[in-house]
């Protein structure tokens, strides 16, 4: 386990990654921290919340997202050393044709946020689901979200719409940081991993560069 806490902002301490790539980093962090603050907004509003202890979501083998909305995770797995483990996992899974995300952990230990080991870094698109809603081609707010959270909470959806998170704002958002990179969406493990040896290659060609 790594870390379960919130992301509140980035402070990109010790960093050696370039200043193009550090400002992306630290923009998608700040995009995070404020689709967090205004998920927290809506579920004190709405009562919409995820099942306790549930991590359904996150065993599916097919979620698919941007190597820009792991950036963050990837700069965060680099400053605590535990990339090597984490690509290691990466390639058991590949080898295994297990699809799941890597940072899945199913044996939780006390205090975790549902089951992810690197919960306050995670992608866009585990912070969007359960917690938003996506408009559909009638311009109707459909809820971006599990069958359970549907059914249990179907009535809180439909009177606090209004105030739901909208997945197509922060998708857009990250579209401006980046546009090309947020156009490819890859299964999340591979997206992880491009993101890990991109931050690696730029330390590299960093040091050289320095001369270290
Ligand atoms: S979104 Fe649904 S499946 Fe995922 S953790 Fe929340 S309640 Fe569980
Ligand atoms: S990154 Fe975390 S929240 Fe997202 S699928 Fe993986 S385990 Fe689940």
């Amino acid at each position: 386990m790594w870390t379960t806490e919130r992301c509140s902002g980035y402070s990109p301490v010790r960093c050696e990654v370039c200043l193009p790539l550090r400002r992306k980093i630290l923009d998608v962090a700040r995009l995070f921290h404020r689709l967090d603050r205004d998920v927290q907004r809506f579920e004190d509003r709405s009562g919409v919340r995820c099942v306790a202890g549930c991590f359904r979501c996150c065993l599916k083998a097919d979620i698919r997202c941007s190597v820009l909305e792991c950036l963050p995770l990837a700069h965060f797995l680099l400053q605590t050393g535990a990339w090597p483990l984490v690509l290691h996992d990466i390639e058991a899974r590949e080898r295994h044709g297990d699809g799941r995300c890597v940072l899945l952990s199913e044996t939780p230990s006390e205090g975790e946020a549902g089951c992810c080991r690197a919960y306050a870094w995670r992608p866009l698109i585990c912070r969007l689901f359960g917690r938003s809603v996506a408009v559909n081609r009638r311009g109707e707010a459909v809820p971006f979200a599990c069958a359970s959270i549907k059914q249990t909470w179907s009535e809180a959806f439909t009177r606090s719409r209004g105030g739901a998170p909208v997945m197509r704002r922060y998708t857009l958002q990250l579209f401006a940081v980046d546009p090309a990179t947020v156009l490819a969406s890859l299964p999340i493990n591979d997206a992880l991993s491009e993101a890990i040896e991109g931050l690696l290659l730029y330390n590299r060609y960093r040091r050289l560069r320095l001369g270290r």
